[in-house]
């Protein structure tokens, strides 16, 4: 390979780019990214980066001396606007174009919006560096904050806000947050966390509308009554960034689609991280996650699979949360499990383990770190359920 194209100055890139160069390819690298920014870290954008401000310079992954002794040509604040996977172009915005022989698509996600319901007023997203100093600017004590949507990130930025003085109220369709993916009684765990420390968390109610008022926004919500907000932010999850990719004839199917070894559905191309589709054996199943690891891990398996590997990628997933002095991390896969079953719970922890198929395939643990490792293992070695709820 002479020239490797890497799309989206991402996490992912940053470790495939370290994979490349450390297994001897001494090709040409471009990296190309819609943001002016080098490649940062996001989980602190939603934590101390927001309560404090964010340091733009303590956020990336890497100084900009390490992309110029690796010879990385950098294409920043320039979006990837289509690719030609048969003549291997990829066309950035404004017309330049960038030929390869390996491709390598790290797009990541962007988050979801309200639609109609939110164009009456200032309704803020987080997913970018740029999005964190906007609303970091408007987190004001005192003021009232509304989180529409109970994923994690809503549940962090609900928290940080809080820590800061706000008084915050977090809607949420589903009957407790979380508690799509993590089942009901985990969800109101973090239900009860939430409002001990001062959250009001409405459940099982949608907003209808969002009003520009004279005290701020009115948020109008399924079940008739209103809130009065000084601050809107949305957590309704995210979908990949593949928009570019359109009309390329890659396959796409929430994600770009690839195999075990994370090649895309053309020759020459890989994906990793939360852009990516692929097949995981020891799960059984297609899936994507937007997961910190899973960003660093796949990008080195890609980079791996360019230069001609065929290893199939089966890290098990992990990802944390930090809200308040809760501690939480997640190891394997939660959704479609038949059992869930909390292990124990009190005020301040939690475990609860997740099984299909007669196997162990998730773990939650709250402020218990000992508990995570002995469970990655037994979902690595496909433990019976039995032996594990029974241990
Ligand atoms: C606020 C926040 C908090 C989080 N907290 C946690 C946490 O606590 N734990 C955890 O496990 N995970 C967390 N995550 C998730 C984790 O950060 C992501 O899974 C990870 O960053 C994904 O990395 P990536 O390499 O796929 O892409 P990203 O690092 O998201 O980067 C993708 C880049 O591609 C760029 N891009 C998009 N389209 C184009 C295009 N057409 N052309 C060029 N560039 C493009 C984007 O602008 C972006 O810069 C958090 C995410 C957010 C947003």
């Amino acid at each position: 390979m002479r020239r490797v194209v890497v799309v989206g100055a991402s996490l992912a890139a940053v470790h495939a780019i370290d994979a490349l160069r450390e297994h001897g390819f001494e090709g040409e690298i471009a990296l190309v990214g819609a943001e002016p920014h080098l490649p940062y870290d996001r989980p602190p954008l939603s934590k101390e980066a927001l309560q404090h401000g964010p340091d733009t310079t303590g956020l990336l992954l890497r100084s900009p001396e390490w992309y110029v002794e690796r010879g990385v040509d950098l294409h920043l604040g320039r979006a990837a606007a289509a690719l030609d996977p048969g003549a291997r172009v990829v066309t950035l915005e404004g017309g330049a174009s960038l030929d390869y022989d390996g491709l390598l698509i790290a797009t990541g996600s962007k988050a979801r919006t309200l639609g109609p319901a939110s164009q009456a007023g200032p309704v803020y997203t987080l997913r970018t560096l740029d999005d964190c100093v906007a609303l970091h600017e408007r987190l004001v004590p005192g003021n009232h904050l509304v989180v529409i949507g109970a994923g994690f990130i809503g549940l962090e930025v609900a928290a940080t806000a809080r820590d800061m003085g706000m008084s915050v109220s977090v809607v949420e369709l589903a009957p407790a947050p979380l508690s799509r993916v993590l089942g009901d009684e985990v969800g109101r765990w973090f239900m009860t966390c939430q409002a001990a420390h001062g959250v009001e968390v409405l459940c099982g109610t949608s907003v209808e509308r969002i009003e520009a008022g004279s005290r701020g926004s009115k948020v109008v919500l399924g079940n008739g009554s209103t809130l009065w907000a000084d601050l809107i932010v949305t957590g309704v999850g995210a979908s990949p960034a593949t928009d570019w990719l359109r009309g390329s004839g890659i396959r796409l199917s929430d994600g770009v689609v690839c195999d075990q070894s994370l090649r895309a559905s053309a020759p020459g191309i890989v994906a990793a991280g939360d852009v990516t589709r692929w097949y995981h054996s020891l799960f059984d199943e297609e899936m994507r996650v937007e997961q910190w690891t899973n960003a660093v891990e796949q990008g080195r398996h890609a980079a791996m699979t360019l230069l001609g590997g065929d290893d199939p990628y089966i890290a098990v997933p992990y990802f944390w949360s930090d809200q308040f002095d809760v501690k939480m991390r997640f190891v394997g896969r939660a959704n479609a499990a038949e059992q869930i079953h909390v292990e124990r719970a009190d005020t301040s922890s939690m475990v609860a383990l997740f099984g299909r198929d007669g196997v162990i395939r998730g773990a939650l643990c709250v402020n218990a770190p000992r508990q995570l490792a002995l469970y990655r293992k037994a979902i690595s070695d496909g433990t019976p359920w039995q032996d594990v709820v029974s241990a």
